[in-house]
């Protein structure tokens, strides 16, 4: 029979890597709680209309990449492809909202059909925030600098910020007249993708990952010089913040990021640790989103890192501190039925006690067991022979010992636990 394997672009996270994956997690699990953020957790499937009104029909992510398919009640179900939009449909469906301000944040897999390469899978993992009800520019450079510090704190290097603004939804009104007027001119000289875009997405064509027609475009309009006052001085105040947060950026007019309700504020942080998959965070304003999914117009800010991205960043250094501890407390050393049953017993007590135990379960002689012990790198081994089993009692080993620590002793269960758990003797 052939051997049964993952669909392609779906990667087994395999446990010698999940310590790395923790250390993540939970340095930005910190950053979260210490910004005032709250988790949300959203379903991994939702009704495809979701997506298609929230990130737009004209994106690479809902034309292209979504994993859409009927259900047993022949509704149109997506994987979801990025978070935003659940996190919006949940907190207009839940009356969140109503509450004040929200800020929230979540993790998990996302879903793209893409093709597979390094740093780009079909189920990926991101971790991410959106900061609903928030107008004020001192909210984009925050929800900035949380990014910023985490991918400082996991001590990433070569960050870099770029940042646009895309103004209001009359300011891009006015460019994509003067960019589809410019385009138009220029029609033949671009890929076939990118002419398609002049009717349905023009402002993405900016984004093109075709040589030629980012060599047409050097000369195109940018959409900063349509920007109205209003929201040239909003952009200004972004900009004063992140000095005075000490955030270095560079601007980038070509950031326009693949989806649709993105307004003003525009950002992703790159290193230049990852070559071609460069973008480890992508996020920006997004003033009209919650609107178009059905709720009040309200004002709201995100972004979105990568985890795969991440961990591989992390991975280039020295990455494992910090990661939970993988090598046992005790490790339980047992032959003969009532002795295996006793350690059995034992070994749970022991954890629930708060040890972390290894309980060997091959039955096969002494020294090989206890030679699994040392090997292990647990500082004790507890043994349980036929003899022990029978007095009640426990031979505690000391696979640490130092010169005036006893070897061995003999111990009942109880005094074994004060032991153990007690202060050192
Ligand atoms: P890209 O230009 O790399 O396709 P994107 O604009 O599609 O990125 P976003 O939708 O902004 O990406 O998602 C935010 C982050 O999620 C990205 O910066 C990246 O780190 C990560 N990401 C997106 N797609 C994938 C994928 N297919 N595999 C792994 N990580 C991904
Ligand atoms: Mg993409």
């Amino acid at each position: 029979m052939d051997k049964l394997q993952s669909l392609r672009g779906m990667v087994d996270l395999l446990p010698e890597q999940m310590p790395l994956w923790q250390h993540v997690e939970a340095l930005a699990r910190s950053q979260f709680r210490r910004a005032g953020l709250r988790e949300i957790r959203t379903p991994l499937l939702e009704v495809t209309e979701l997506f298609a009104r929230g990130i737009g029909e004209a994106t690479d992510v809902v034309g292209k990449e979504m994993y859409t398919f009927q259900d047993r009640g022949e509704r149109s179900c997506t994987l979801r492809p990025e978070g935003t939009a659940s996190v919006v449909r949940a907190a207009l469906q839940h009356g969140l909202l109503s509450q004040g301000p929200q800020r929230l944040w979540y993790t998990g897999p996302m879903f793209r059909y893409e093709r597979p390469q390094a740093g780009r899978q079909r189920q990926f993992h991101q971790v991410g925030i959106e900061c609903l009800g928030f107008a004020d520019p001192r909210s984009d450079a925050e929800a900035i600098a949380i990014a910023w510090d985490l991918l400082s704190e996991l001590g990433v290097s070569g960050l870099a910020l770029e940042l646009n603004s895309l103004g209001d939804p009359t300011d891009r009104a006015a460019y994509r007249t003067a960019l589809v007027a410019w385009l138009e001119e220029r029609r033949e000289l671009l890929d076939a993708e990118s002419r398609e875009r002049i009717s349905t997405n023009p402002l993405r064509i900016l984004d093109s990952k075709n040589a030629e027609t980012q060599a047409v475009l050097a000369e195109a309009p940018l959409l900063i010089d349509s920007l109205s006052d209003a929201s040239r001085e909003r952009f200004e105040a972004v900009r004063r913040c992140l000095e005075a947060l000490e955030i270095p950026y560079q601007l980038n007019p070509r950031l326009v990021r693949g989806l649709d309700y993105y307004t003003h504020t525009a950002f992703e942080i790159t290193s230049s640790q990852l070559g071609a998959q460069g973008t480890v965070c992508g996020g920006g304003r997004y003033d009209g989103l919650i609107e178009q999914l059905g709720g009040a117009p309200t004002a709201a800010i995100g972004w979105a890192i990568g985890l795969e991205r991440l961990v591989l960043l992390c991975a280039k250094r020295d990455a494992a501190e910090g990661a939970l501890p993988t090598v046992p407390d005790v490790y339980v050393v047992s032959r003969g039925e009532a002795a295996e049953r006793q350690a059995l017993v034992l070994s749970r007590q022991l954890r629930q006690a708060g040890q972390m135990v290894e309980l060997d379960l091959t039955g096969s002689a002494f020294g090989k067991q206890l030679k699994r012990a040392d090997r292990c790198g647990a500082p004790w081994a507890v043994v349980i022979g036929e003899g022990e089993a029978e007095q009640g009692v426990v031979l505690l080993k000391n696979l640490r010992r130092s010169a005036d620590s006893p070897e061995e002793e003999r111990l009942r269960p109880v005094e074994l636990l004060r032991r153990l758990l007690g202060p050192p003797a």
